[in-house]
């Protein structure tokens, strides 16, 4: 691998500047605008009037700042078209090779008296776009084929698909219509690409369905949380139609669903990152403010509790969890996709440039490493820390889902939503870069290799040509096409990283005063051949993460970057749901060390910035591939070690004691890293440092009694450190032969300590007992001689969870007690039990 150091690094005070500077940024005296153009820098972006050329919002919509153009006006190139590409070789594009649930002659979606859900309409829905994007004639004719036989099966009173999923207007109870909502997005991008009237109808038709449905109906299922989704939709087709009717409709969803107004409807990771969107969405309609502020405030909550490390995900591994933000947990493949959409969705109608920068943290930093890089693998989990991928649960205390979710494969049974959502991703992106804006310009929302037709100014169609290799790469140049000379506005985004954006017009430096998160709009009479050059300049930084102990991550630009671990890739298809030799599960080791502390002064820390030698790889992410890399002091922490499932642990308070050898390690682009150590703790040897701990578990010179316990059961092997094989077999305690009752079971330590998570290991003997899980718990905890319950550590409840096999954890602030009590409420009619409890 030919790797060139760029420059020896000097220091400027929390940044260090990259050395690789474009021509343009050399000429550090901008001569003035020698020509017309008026150039503006705005903050944000607020339409002024419903003006533009494509999908405005009709009043008495709020009119939005910047508008999707047809999904085929957009042509990506470089590394993006690759990932298109992949994606057409890999699980989206080839579904019908691997899916049960995609099979034309099998599903409900083209047969209602068959069985279908959100399988098809996840996946059709990313299908399809994929097809448009990349222009793919054998994709399109498929894509056709299906949604022609989705829309043939629509009844006279507008439902279509499975009929197992639709609603009775005179039940109580609905099936969920959540299937129902990606096939919407499915049907209507076919109908942008195709005009085919046919779609259009379906649409309106359906969604007239809907309305006939009583209000109860917006509360079902999944749906409940979930109709930003089809919000959205509803607009659209009134911008198309005009029909005032779907006003109404929107209207009563936001009433009767679970409308995220005022708080976080759960706790799901995937409906947080799709539902947040809702109030801003009905803020174009309902025109109150503060609902376009609370989407930012969700998104600020749910980040500051548990999105505290790189990559721009959340912990969200199921569901959020209080005490469960470090950097070891994920985020599922559905979550960062979704997440993504509602950043693509706010970037056009809030006018804000954030959304964008969040998107790209995403997308160059996340999506890649959810893929294997031949795309044909996906996983459930992505982690920013994790050290191996395989196919065994992690129940330890990492993962709250009783399935294994790293491994990679197609996982269609194993992983089901993840590998028929995500192939939405990549083509909304491409479909994204470029958005038309309501005073008729162009906006470069997203910088990748493209080509852009639109119409702007007097309605002239130009074509503007993007040549970039970034985020590996400062500059993008642009080239225009027109056939006549015409006025329009083009806005450059300006990313929160970058200071001193460089801006150059037909050679010819302007000055701009470009502040980081804005939009730097130039108006001027443009001409055929008009060339605009845009400098970005990256520089490594490091970001502190206070609520994760003080650890630290290093970025550059848009990129942040991770350990390279070495990767050892292996098929291992065995197991649960297993890959086959044409699609495999691959099992991925590290052949490298992995736990290390970085030795920088993070104030002034000295960071290496290293580029490859001759043009980008087409597909950058991978370790072999990676354009940039970064060299970074670094010492062993030696006492950081995984756990019995081979789990990185937890981060512990930075800074951290280390007499290991000072060492020179390899950071690669985090999305390249499909093994990552991303937030690092640092090195210091000074009195504040700290030394590494083992985790210490209570464990022997207990006194455990309960209120009640099976003659021959034995309390104190509850608290044996020993781990069971399952909730059904092994030595426990039981309540028997109380049944339905409240229980407890207590241990006293022979003096206070300080507590802080407690795992409880249920017993569960099935059919062949009357012992179950427990209904409900708390735990308590006895500090001078009063019982108190045990509090949250955050603003988030504490899960008390039950489920079998399994340690089952809690966490809480910590307290000085000198005894702890699991309360137990028993299922009616049964038992049950504890076979081990570990307090820490
Ligand atoms: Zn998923």
């Amino acid at each position: 691998m030919q790797y060139q150091p760029i420059k020896t690094i000097t220091r400027t005070s929390h940044a260090i500047t990259f050395g690789l500077v474009s021509a343009f940024m050399l000429i550090s005296i901008y001569a003035p605008a020698a020509d017309t153009s008026k150039i503006r820098v705005l903050r944000e972006v607020k339409a002024e009037g419903p003006t533009g050329f494509y999908e405005q919002n009709r009043a008495p919509l709020l009119p939005v700042p910047f508008l999707k153009l047809p999904v085929a006006n957009i042509v990506p190139g470089g590394w993006l078209r690759r990932q298109l590409e992949l994606d057409a070789n890999g699980i989206s594009g080839r579904m019908q090779e691997i899916s049960d649930f995609c099979q034309f002659d099998k599903t409900g979606w083209v047969h209602p008296e068959m069985d279908g859900w959100e399988e098809v309409s996840y996946w059709l829905r990313g299908y399809g776009n994929l097809a448009y994007v990349l222009k793919d004639s054998k994709l399109i004719e498929d894509a056709r084929k299906w949604i022609t036989a989705v829309m043939a099966t629509q009844d006279a009173d507008g439902y279509f698909g499975p009929a197992r999923y639709k609603p009775k207007p005179e039940a109580k109870r609905f099936p969920d219509p959540w299937g129902h909502m990606p096939m919407l997005h499915a049907l209507r991008s076919y109908y942008e690409y195709t005009k085919d009237e046919k779609a259009l109808q379906c649409l309106v038709k359906y969604v007239k369905f809907l309305d006939t449905l009583p209000t109860s109906f917006f509360k079902s299922g999944w749906a409940g949380v979930r109709w930003a989704d089809t919000m959205d939709t509803l607009y659209w087709l009134y911008n198309v139609t005009g029909e005032e009717w779907l006003l109404g409709l929107s209207a009563k969803i936001q009433q009767h669903s679970l409308n995220w107004v005022g708080k976080l409807c759960g706790y799901h990771n995937v409906n947080i990152a799709q539902g947040i969107r809702q109030p801003a969405e009905y803020w174009q309609q309902a025109k109150d403010p503060a609902l376009l502020k609370m989407t930012e405030e969700h998104y600020q909550k749910v980040m500051t509790e548990f999105g505290q490390f790189p990559g721009g995900g959340f912990a969200g591994d199921e569901i959020i969890r209080s005490g469960y933000g470090d950097p070891r947990q994920g985020f599922e493949t559905c979550g960062f996709v979704e997440f993504m959409t509602t950043f693509e969705t706010m970037s056009k109608i809030s006018g804000n440039p954030l959304w964008a920068d969040r998107n790209e943290e995403i997308a160059f930093n996340s999506l890649p490493a959810t893929l294997t890089p031949d795309h044909e693998g996906i996983h459930y989990v992505t982690p920013a820390n994790v050290i191996e991928l395989d196919r065994f649960t992690k129940i330890g205390d990492q993962f709250p889902n009783t399935f294994p979710l790293l491994a990679f494969k197609p996982g269609i049974h194993q992983y089901r939503c993840c590998p028929h959502n995500y192939g939405m991703a990549w083509p909304n992106y491409a479909a994204e870069l470029w958005l038309a804006t309501y005073d008729k310009g162009l906006c470069a929302m997203l910088y990748a290799a493209s080509e852009v037709k639109a119409k702007v100014g007097d309605g002239t169609e130009v074509k503007l040509t993007e040549t970039t290799d970034y985020p590996f790469q400062e500059m993008m140049e642009l080239k225009l096409s027109t056939p006549k000379a015409v006025e329009f506005p083009l806005y450059l985004r300006v990313p929160r990283w970058c200071n001193n954006a460089a801006l150059v017009i037909n050679g010819k430096p302007v000055k701009v005063e470009a502040a980081p998160l804005s939009y730097v709009a130039i108006n001027r009479l443009w001409t055929d051949g008009d060339r605009v050059a845009w400098t970005m300049p990256m520089h490594a930084t490091v970001r502190t993460w206070a609520a994760n102990k003080d650890s630290v991550s290093v970025d550059y630009g848009p990129l942040s970057f991770s350990l390279d671990l070495g990767e050892r890739w292996e098929k291992d298809n065995v197991g649960n749901d297993p890959g086959t030799d044409a699609w495999p599960q691959w099992k991925v080791t590290a052949t490298k060390p992995w736990n290390y502390g970085l030795a920088m002064d993070v104030q002034n820390p000295e960071i290496e910035v290293v580029r490859k030698s001759g043009p980008v790889a087409s597909n950058p992410f991978t370790p072999e591939t990676a354009p940039i890399e970064l060299r970074v002091k670094a010492k062993k922490i030696p006492q950081w070690q995984a756990d019995d499932e081979n789990v990185i642990t937890e981060l512990q308070p930075s800074p951290v004691k280390s007499t290991e050898p000072l060492e020179t390690i390899r950071l690669i682009p985090m999305g390249a890293a499909r093994l990552r150590i991303t937030a690092f703790p640092t090195i210091g040897n000074g009195p504040q440092a700290n030394q590494w701990k083992a985790p210490s578990l209570v464990m022997g010179n207990l006194k455990v009694t309960a209120s009640h316990c099976s003659a021959g059961d034995k309390l104190e092997a509850v608290f044996n450190g020993v781990r069971p094989v399952s909730s059904a077999l092994g030595e426990r305690m039981t309540w028997l032969d109380h049944k339905g009752t409240a229980e407890w079971l207590q241990c006293e330590f022979p003096e206070p300590r300080d507590v802080s998570r407690t795992m409880v290991y249920w017993f569960d003997d099935k059919d062949r007992g009357v012992c179950r899980l427990p209904q409900s718990w708390r735990l308590l905890y006895r500090a001078n001689g009063e019982w108190k319950p045990v509090e949250s550590r955050t603003t988030m409840p504490i899960f008390f969870w039950h489920k079998g096999d399994m340690f089952n954890e809690a966490r809480f602030k910590p307290v000085r007690a000198d005894a702890l009590r699991i309360e137990v409420q028993l299922q009616k009619d049964y038992s049950g039990g504890i076979m081990k409890c570990k307090v820490e």
